[in-house]
């Protein structure tokens, strides 16, 4: 499915742009930043061998000993915990135990993510004969307390997400979300979904996504407004969503028998260690060394997957080899020239798991967060039309700092030239751009922050998201840019101030 990507609009500028008070960098940091650099680092970070470094597995620990490497060779001082480059946190994932659960259908037993896949991670023990609803949107059946099959619906199209893993994919979940919108509802103890051709593609793949369950980190920031920094209890049965069954469509015929079903489901909940690098340089200025701009990029990609188009390592080249690897090239240009101030180059871990190790870095930093002038994160940087960019944080109600935006609006100018797309960065996006990297949890915090975009594309999470697809020129620009604003906020006389009023709209 094409992708529809919005005609950008310049943004308007309130006044002239103009950079704070600082002497621009000099020829020998800008001559630090090279495209062949750029496009050697991300053709390594972004390789096959590195099986598209997923939070929380070995892959993604082989990755960060290779960003640190990285930084070690520049000169940079380890930011980590105990003088490393390292900050430790534990994943916790609670998954549905594919070998502690069970599944019988008309007493046959079905393999767990085999032939059925539980799309909600809730505990159940149910048995008893199946009631076939023909349509699940019929609700003159009274389906209260029974184990109810039902094909799945067609789901309209604006349920399809139009980014984010393969078309058959999307269309499947869609598919399998409009079928439970109002049955969950009517009080059944359970639910079979039987996949239509079109969704029985794509079974394979939602059970591999299925299986890995859900991800959180303890002790972190909140997700969200009003949640709490802990990991939710365990669910018990009944206490969460209805619990849904996808199964193949080969199985209709047996399921309109009604026969009898057992569903024992067992969940399982572990932690595993994933990591953010983080390394840093220090300030010339005796005085504002003590405040920090920190670079942000994450690390993980979203690791090796089923076999797409006879490829099953998803690289992240874009997203987010594209951003860490112009971090480094701001972090040659500021060995190169010193700021006043000091400098944080952040790669958090298991930012695909839900920005869990920027979350983890907010609520344990380094170095004092209130010493945090400006958080310039960036995600995928390296695609699309060549002359757009966009900036989220840069209108309200995302904007923490008109100050900093008018500085990377003035360090656009003066490098990538972009034109700024301002369409990404609107609360009614659809996509929700805003919310879904790791400057969040900062700018929740009221650390002034931005992130630097190129925007989705039709490679997002899947396996062509490779090396040969990034537009090296443009990242060139892209990086300069970051550098940039870096310098700027690095240098300017005052730190960059956060706007009255500053709130997010969720
Ligand atoms: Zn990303």
């Amino acid at each position: 499915m094409a992708l529809s990507i919005a005609t950008p609009i310049a943004l308007v500028a309130q006044s002239p742009i103009a950079p704070p008070q600082v002497a621009p960098p000099a020829a020998r940091a800008w001559a630090a930043i090279r495209e062949s650099d750029l496009k050697r680092d991300l053709y390594a970070m972004a390789s096959p061998e590195m099986r598209g470094r997923e939070g929380g597995t070995l892959d993604e620990m082989r990755a960060s000993i290779w960003v640190a490497e990285q930084y070690a060779r520049l000169g940079l001082k380890p930011m980590g915990e105990g003088g490393t480059w390292f900050q430790w946190f534990n994943l916790v994932r609670t998954r549905v135990s594919s070998t502690a659960s069970t599944a019988s259908i008309g007493g046959t037993a079905l393999p767990i993510f085999g032939d059925i896949v539980p799309i909600s991670v809730v505990p159940l023990e149910a048995s008893g004969d199946v009631l076939w609803l023909a349509d699940a949107a019929d609700t003159t059946v009274d389906v209260r307390g029974r184990i109810v099959a039902t094909p799945v619906v067609t789901p309209p199209p604006a349920m399809v997400r139009t980014t984010s893993y393969p078309t058959r994919v999307r269309y499947a979940e869609a598919a399998i979300a409009a079928s439970l919108r109002t049955l969950e509802r009517r009080g059944p103890v359970a639910v079979l979904l039987v996949a239509s051709d079109s969704v029985d593609a794509a079974f394979d793949a939602v059970s591999v996504q299925r299986a890995r369950g859900l991800y959180d980190v303890d002790h972190a920031t909140p997700r969200a407004a009003g949640l709490s920094d802990r990991v939710a209890p365990l669910p018990v049965a009944g206490s969460g969503p209805v619990p849904a069954f996808l199964v193949r469509a080969a199985l209709q015929a047996t399921l309109r028998q009604q026969p009898n079903a057992t569903l024992s489901i067992r969940l399982e909940r572990f932690e595993a260690p994933s990591v953010n690098v983080i390394g840093g340089i220090r300030g010339t200025d005796p005085t504002l060394r003590d405040e920090w701009v920190l670079y942000s990029s994450h690390q993980d990609a979203n690791g090796v997957r089923l076999l797409e188009s006879g490829d099953s390592v998803l690289a992240g080249a874009d997203d987010n080899a594209s951003v860490s690897v112009a971090e480094f090239a701001a972090a040659r240009a500021m060995v190169a020239q010193r700021p006043k101030r000091s400098v944080l180059f952040v790669h958090p871990g298991s930012e695909e798991r839900g920005l869990l190790g920027s979350r983890y870095h907010s609520a344990h930093p380094v170095v004092p967060l209130s010493q945090v002038v400006a958080v310039l994160n960036g995600d995928m940087i390296g695609r699309n039309n060549p002359d757009t960019a966009a900036l989220l944080g840069a209108q309200p109600p995302h904007r923490s700092s008109a100050e900093l935006v008018q500085w990377a609006l003035a360090a656009n100018a003066r490098t990538g030239k972009f034109v700024v797309d301002t369409l990404w960065d609107r609360p009614s996006h659809p996509e929700g751009w805003f919310f879904r990297s790791d400057h969040l949890p900062y700018a929740r915090l009221g650390v002034p922050s931005l992130m630097y975009t190129t925007n989705l594309h039709p490679d997002y999470h899947t396996a062509g998201d490779i090396p040969e697809r990034i537009d090296y020129p443009k990242l060139l620009r892209m990086a300069r840019w970051m550098y940039l604003t870096g310098w700027y906020a690095a240098n300017a006389p005052k730190r960059p101030a956060v706007d009255p009023g500053f709130k997010l709209e969720r």
